[in-house]
């Protein structure tokens, strides 16, 4: 599974990273930091809930086509 941010489109409120501050890195001026990541294993729920908690709707859930 991975999660891909439009990252360009952040508003900065910190919200993903609230949810979960070591999966979603902000940058020195409040931002998210980073475009996307594979979630690690046994993190998925964290990240989906992380991704439903921004208000810009910027984060996607990829999920692996098996
Ligand atoms: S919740 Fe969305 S808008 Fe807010 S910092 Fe995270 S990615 Fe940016």
């Amino acid at each position: 599974m991975k999660i891909r941010i439009e990252k360009a489109q952040c508003t900065g409120n910190a919200r993903c990273h609230a949810v979960a501050e070591h999966l979603y890195p902000l940058d020195d001026e409040g931002y998210i930091a980073i475009t996307g990541f594979d979630v690690p294993p046994g993190q998925e729920s964290l990240a989906r809930r992380g991704a439903r908690a921004c208000p810009e709707r910027i984060i996607f859930v990829e999920d692996d086509k098996a």
